[in-house]
């Protein structure tokens, strides 16, 4: 205990991705102990290329701009453990104590930025090509824009799948809402809303679903007809890592996105949460603003 009274560090961050790395900036440039501990899986690394973080008109690759993040993060001496958190706890004193196995660090303020993962759909034949070729894409917000001209396959059941498929029509495509279920399922007034989007209900469920690098998407349904898209959007949900700040007493919603104040201040009092773990609009952008809003917020408090 005395190590860990003498290791007191300002602050803590769970998860070493677009927030995690963006309040390691701030809070090193705010001259603040701090220490980045992250298992090494951002969503960035899935990102073939991304188009709309500002300041990269031609784009760049998410693993290149992950790499450019830590090194940003290392200028300002903030170090970067690779380890999985398993537990979180609050001392009497108020501080909080991390744990990686053996390993623990203390800190007065915790910024949790564990992120969220895709529910990936499964038997789908060359996913992880399809993906780095994107020819998957899991975020129409992100590159909607690059599906124009393209015959677009959304494979999502119910609200999601019915949402998803009317945001991505108004890209100028030509979208097919794979629904998993039969068209006599689809409510009328959500047929009506399909139907005004040029959006078609394929006839029956999937049977298969192939990707390939170059060639496509194909997919056979179980009527035994065949169709072919260049993309396909997989609108099955999300989750998000709230478990560990969860314990500790913060609110979450029923898929785990954290509930945080103004400042992104969970409802436990010192532990905040930035980016994909507490928003449903799940962006870079977004991710970087929490991490500036609770850095700051926590130098102001220490
Ligand atoms: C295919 C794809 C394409 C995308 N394209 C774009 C795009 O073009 N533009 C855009 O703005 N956004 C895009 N996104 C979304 C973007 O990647 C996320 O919004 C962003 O990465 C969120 O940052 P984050 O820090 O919240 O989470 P992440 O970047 O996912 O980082 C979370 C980190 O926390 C770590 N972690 C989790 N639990 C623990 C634990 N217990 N202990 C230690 N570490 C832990 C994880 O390993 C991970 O490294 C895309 C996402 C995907 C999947």
């Amino acid at each position: 205990m005395d190590d860990m009274n003498h290791d007191l560090l300002d602050c803590l961050i769970i998860g070493g991705g677009a927030a995690g790395l963006t309040a390691a900036v701030y809070l090193g440039r705010y001259r603040r102990r701090v220490l980045v501990l992250d298992a090494g899986d951002s969503r960035l690394k899935w990102i073939p290329r991304t188009r709309n973080v500002p300041g990269f008109p031609e784009g760049i690759e998410g693993p290149e701009l992950l790499e450019r993040m830590r090194q940003h993060a290392r200028v300002y001496d903030v170090p970067i453990e690779q380890v999985l958190v398993d537990a979180l706890r609050r001392e009497p004193d108020g501080s909080f104590v991390a744990q990686a196995g053996e390993r623990s660090w203390r800190a007065r303020f915790v910024i949790y930025a564990t992120g969220a993962r895709d529910v990936v759909p499964e038997g789908v034949d060359g996913f992880h090509d399809g993906l780095s070729a994107g020819q998957v894409r899991f975020c129409p917000v992100c590159d909607g824009f690059e599906t124009q001209g393209q015959r677009v396959a959304v494979l999502g059941k119910a609200g999601h799948g019915l949402r998803e498929s009317l945001f991505i029509a108004g890209f100028g495509n030509e979208v097919t809402w794979l629904a998993m279920a039969s068209k006599d399922d689809v409510d009328p007034p959500d047929l009506e809303q399909l139907r005004e989007a040029g959006v078609r209900i394929a006839d029956s469920p999937p049977q298969q679903i192939e990707c390939g690098v170059g060639s496509g998407v194909r997919v056979k349904l179980r009527n035994g007809q065949l169709l072919e898209f260049d993309t396909l959007y997989p609108a099955l949900g999300i989750t998000h890592a709230c478990g560990l700040a969860a314990a500790l007493g913060a609110r979450a919603q029923a898929d785990g996105q954290l509930e945080v104040d103004a400042h992104q201040q969970t409802a436990v009092d010192g532990l905040y949460a930035a980016g994909d773990v507490a928003v449903d609009l799940n962006q870079i952008a977004v991710a970087t603003g929490h991490a500036a809003i609770a850095a700051t917020a926590i130098h102001n408090r220490l």
